[in-house]
């Protein structure tokens, strides 16, 4: 078997070769990638379900039927980028008084739902990103010992005191004392606002609305922009009807971040939703409860 890089190599001369001597070629070739350039950062992300819990759809969908019921999708969101960088998007949870009052089914601590799905143990992830500070996306964040924790310096300033005490009951208490620990330990990098690209080929957007200063996250994949709304568009009902979440401290912003999300991706199947189990529907299934979306 040929070694690869080599071929590469040579196909880089005989490329390189025809294209001086045969400038018309240039004309053909022109728009394909560059087999010499160094890559941009590309990632691959998983979803992996962790739970599911029984839901009343008005309280994701503004004016939506109380009567309807959806069992959503418990997630975090996996992206293995360069190198040996592994990033999640959301921790989920795990202390046992979420447990006891969500009863959530088909449990399993997120951190051994990533293991199981993609063989990666906890200390090897190296990031994680918070998109805001409720108990089923940071609650987990300690699940993971070595990761530096990614969030807005608003979100972490408009809930967390000085002295790790609770400054707005959106989070829990212990959510905010673990948070407050990490920070103290020196694993906490604060995020100043929209727009910012916190690693090669990943940016963290605001205006979603969903807490103070919720974000969502764009992600450079193989096939483009994939972007992980988590609840800044609860499910892909609210991105179709163009309906704002039903819990946001800005509706207005909240639609604005969902028309942003459609620009950001190109389109609606690049996009995923916070708790749409259509998620498991829409991208392939490597094994249960866990998709390839990139
Ligand atoms: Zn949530």
């Amino acid at each position: 078997m040929k070694h690869p890089r080599i071929a590469g190599l040579w196909w880089g001369v005989v490329v390189g070769l025809l294209a001086l001597a045969l400038p018309s070629l240039q004309s053909v070739t022109r728009g394909a990638p560059a087999p010499h350039l160094p890559q941009a950062a590309r990632w691959d992300v998983h979803a992996v379900r962790f739970a599911s819990i029984p839901f009343q759809v008005s309280g994701l969908i503004q004016g939506a039927d109380p009567s309807r019921r959806l069992d959503i999708a418990m997630m975090v969101w996996v992206l293995r980028g360069p190198n040996t960088r592994v990033a999640i998007v959301d921790s989920g949870f795990y202390r046992e008084k979420f447990i006891t009052r969500w009863k959530p089914a088909d449990y399993h601590k997120p951190s051994e739902a990533v293991q199981a799905a993609l063989g990666i143990e906890p200390g090897q992830i190296t990031d994680v990103i918070i998109s805001h500070i409720h108990w089923d996306h940071a609650d987990g964040a300690d699940l993971f010992p070595n990761a530096r924790i990614w969030l807005q310096k608003e979100e972490y300033a408009h809930h967390i005191s000085d002295t790790g005490g609770v400054l707005d009951r959106a989070i829990d208490a212990d959510v905010a004392t673990m948070l407050y620990g990490i920070k103290a330990a020196g694993r906490v990098s604060l995020v100043d606002g929209d727009d910012q690209e916190i690693m090669p080929g990943v940016r963290v957007y605001t205006g979603g609305k969903h807490t103070f200063a919720s974000q969502y996250v764009g992600v450079q994949t193989r096939s483009g922009t994939v972007i992980l709304a988590s609840d800044n568009a609860y499910l892909y009902e609210n991105l179709e009807k163009k309906i704002p979440i039903a819990q946001t401290l800005d509706p207005a912003s909240n639609l604005a971040a969902q028309v942003r999300m459609l620009t950001l991706a190109g389109s609606l199947a690049k996009i995923v939703p916070g708790h749409d189990p259509a998620v498991f529907d829409r991208f392939p299934i490597v094994k249960p409860g866990v998709a390839r979306i990139d």
